[in-house]
Formats: C-alpha cells, sequence, structure tokens
C-alpha cells in the first residue's frame, strides 16, 4: 500500500520502518529536516523508567512500559543488522537519591512506589551506603543510600533518530523534509501548495497536529546536555527534591541529559535563566564534579499529551492518528507500535511477508 505519514519524529520514523519492512511504500513528510531538530523525540532523556514513572501515572503506563525494556533490545538488534549502526542500550537500572534533609519525599516515593506494584516488589531495592558504594562509587560519600530499580533502562536517542533515518533510506523510503503539513484525512496529506493521495495516512505530528486534536496539550520541558570528564555515572539517577525533581541520564563519553522541567505551557522559547539554575544547582548539589561541566546543549520543547496523559490511537478507513505520549514516547512508544499496527492490519493494510 502507499502510505504517507505526517511528522517525522519518533512514532513517524517507528511506523516508517516498521511498515517499510512490511512491504509498503512510505513517505514521510517533516517540517524541519530529516535530523529531527524540530521534534521532542530530539529532546528527550530517553529513560525507559516504569517504576519511576508510575508514580504519577496510571498503572497501564507500567505495564506498557515494561514491555520496552524487551522491546528495544530486539528492535535496536535489527536496526544495527540494516544499517551497521549501533545504539547504546544501558539496562543496569537506575538508582534514586535524596539528600538527608528529603529523606522524607524518598520514603514517599518508595510507599506510593511499592503500592502500585506489589506484583514487582522484587525489583524494588533499598540500598544502603555500601551498597550504593558498589553501584554507583562517586555517589556513596555524599549519600547514605537510597533506592534501586533494577529493571530500568535508558537508550541514546541522538543515534536512534539517526539510524531510523538511515533504516528508512535503506527500505526505500521517501523523505520531504521541510514540508510544513497543513492537515491530514483519510488517504491525504495536504500541503500549503499540494494535495498528495495514499491509500493510509498517518498523522504522526506530535504537537503539530493540535490544530486537528484540539484536546492536545502541550507540557513545556527543559533539559540541558553537558559534557562531565569529572563525573562518572553508570545509569539514570534520580534526585527526590521538594521542589526541583531532578534525573541525570548517561551517554557515552561523560555525557549526561539532565532534566526536565515540567510547566503546563505551550511556550517553545529557549531555556529559561530560572530553569537553567535550577536545574544546574540541583546538578551540583548530587556530585561536585558537575561544577567543571560544560553545557553542550540548552532545549526546551512541549510533552504532546491529552487530557489523561495517555496515548491515543485512532484509526479509520485511511486515517491513523497517533499522539499524546506526554513523557513517556520512549517508554511506551512500542505498546502505541504495535497496537497502531495490529489497527492497520485489522483494517486490511496486510504483510507482504505473512
Ligand atoms: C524535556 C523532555 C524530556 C523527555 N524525556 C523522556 C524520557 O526520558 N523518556 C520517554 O519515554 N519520553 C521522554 N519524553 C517524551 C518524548 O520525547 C515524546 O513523548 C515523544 O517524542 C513524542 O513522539 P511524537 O513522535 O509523537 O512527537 P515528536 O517526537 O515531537 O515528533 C513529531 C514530529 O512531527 C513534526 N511536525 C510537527 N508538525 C508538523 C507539520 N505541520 N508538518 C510536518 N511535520 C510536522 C515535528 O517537527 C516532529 O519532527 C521527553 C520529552 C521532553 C520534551
Amino acid at each position: 500500500m502507499k502510505i504517507g505519514i505526517a511528522g517525522a519524529g519518533l512514532l513517524g520514523r517507528l511506523l516508517a520502518w516498521n511498515l517499510l519492512q512490511r512491504g509498503h511504500q512510505v513517505t514521510l513528510f517533516e517540517r524541519g529536516s530529516r535530523a529531527a531538530e524540530l521534534s521532542a523525540a530530539i529532546v528527550a532523556a530517553s529513560m525507559l523508567a516504569p517504576y519511576s514513572e508510575v508514580v504519577s501515572s496510571e498503572r497501564c503506563v507500567f505495564d506498557w512500559g515494561r514491555m520496552a525494556l524487551t522491546w528495544w533490545p530486539e528492535e535496536l538488534a535489527a536496526l544495527e543488522e540494516i544499517t551497521g549502526q549501533h545504539v547504546d542500550f544501558g539496562n543496569k537500572g537506575s538508582v534514586v537519591v535524596a539528600h538527608k534533609l528529603d529523606e522524607s519525599s524518598l520514603n514517599h516515593f518508595e510507599q506510593q512506589l511499592r503500592g502500585k506494584v506489589q506484583d514487582c516488589d522484587e525489583f524494588i531495592e533499598r540500598i544502603d551506603r555500601r551498597r550504593l558504594a558498589e553501584l554507583e562509587p562517586e555517589l556513596a560519600e555524599r549519600y547514605h543510600g537510597g533506592l534501586f530499580l533494577a529493571e530500568e533502562a535508558y537508550l541514546d536517542n541522538e543515534a536512534l533518530l539517526i539510524s531510523l533515518e538511515t533504516a528508512i533510506s535503506k527500505l526505500g523510503g521517501k523523505w520531504r523534509e521541510f514540508s510544513e503539513v497543513q492537515s491530514v484525512d483519510a488517504g491525504k496529506i495536504r500541503l500549503a501548495n499540494e494535495d498528495y493521495s495514499f491509500d493510509w495516512a498517518i498523522d504522526s505530528r506530535g504537537m503539530g497536529a493540535k490544530v486537528q486534536l484540539p484536546a492536545l496539550r502541550g507540557v513545556r520541558g527543559e533539559v540541558l546536555w553537558v559534557h562531565a570528564p569529572e563525573v562518572n555515572l553508570q545509569r539514570p539517577i534520580r534526585l527526590m527534591h521538594p521542589r526541583y525533581k531532578l534525573y541525570i541520564s548517561p551517554r557515552a563519553g561523560n555525557r549526561y541529559v539532565i532534566g526536565a522541567t515540567e510547566i503546563e505551557s505551550e511556550s517553545m522559547k529557549p531555556v529559561t535563566v530560572r530553569s537553567s539554575l535550577e536545574l544546574m544547582s540541583a546538578l551540583y548539589s548530587v556530585h561536585s564534579g558537575f561544577a567543571e561541566a560544560t553545557v553542550l546543549h540548552a532545549y526546551a520543547h512541549c510533552r504532546p499529551a491529552m487530557p489523561d496523559n495517555l496515548p491515543e490511537i485512532k484509526c479509520a478507513d485511511g486515517l491513523l492518528v497517533v499522539n499524546g505520549l506526554y513523557r513517556h514516547g520512549y517508554l511506551l512508544s512500542p505498546h502505541v507500535l504495535e497496537s497502531a499496527l495490529a489497527m492497520l492490519r485489522k483494517s486490511g493494510v496486510g504483510q507482504r511477508y505473512a
């Protein structure tokens, strides 16, 4: 089938690569370039944190999110096979810490978490300083312990988006970069001056779909990317703090993604001084080695969210709409993708190699 996809961020790329593998002809329309510089996907810390996230989410986020932990390694291996490009996947768990004065925030977090995932209690470990020293030696001087969430993971989103672009091109997907889509309807993608017809049209424009999805809202998030040669962390770290919740997600070469603010605003203006100060002072309080870090990027974007903060998938003859991944794009896209593909199959978008 001929399939047009509006929006080549995370979902658009995943759908394109999966549909191409099934033998369909795919054209991607993206208002930016194929580097994905206008997407929320490039800004994200790309942590796969079903335990940490379920504390403030519905239980289904945990169940769908856990699937991502086995799904991504398989998908990344399949991508590497076709592109020869490796995408880092860190699966050594994550650590949650709090300063002594904020111990109650950590206790409350643990209580809520255990209450929500009683069936997976064995993957939540209360750790003392000795165990912390085994996991993250550089944090053991400052913290007397914390929580170890053994199943949590992260991936390298920059490498993933590049690898998906390569795979899509290799499988014959067509790119229409710098193409601002005006509307997406059944079998039709409309630009300012041209209409394109397909058997199916897919709307995966994230926040860009708001004109056609009025219930969609943006939740602003800001992150800093730093290079910290004096810091050696093995896994994502979360700091429980009554005001500034902070996470640090590692990347190769002593780089770290520091995030993230969460503001009910659709402003896409650059990172503010206030947010930078909050993130940086919380960061320095975790590890003094961050004092000498250099700031590589300061990014702001909006997380596309529906009123219930859960994903939305609508599939009717000739039109698939996928959106609302909120702060869980990498965590929930495996579930959303598989559900969307199943709906398409039911609607007659079959596989060439059944
Ligand atoms: C600060 C921050 C941190 C995050 N951290 C995490 C995390 O740790 N873990 C996690 O799982 N998720 C995280 N997320 C969430 C994740 O990034 C999003 O849920 C995900 O990127 C949404 O994917 P999407 O494909 O729907 O949208 P996007 O990735 O934004 O892609 C949409 C694409 O559509 C294009 N587009 C928009 N309008 C048009 C138009 N009119 N015409 C053509 N193209 C258009 C855009 O340019 C973009 O490329 C984070 C998000 C933010 C902002």
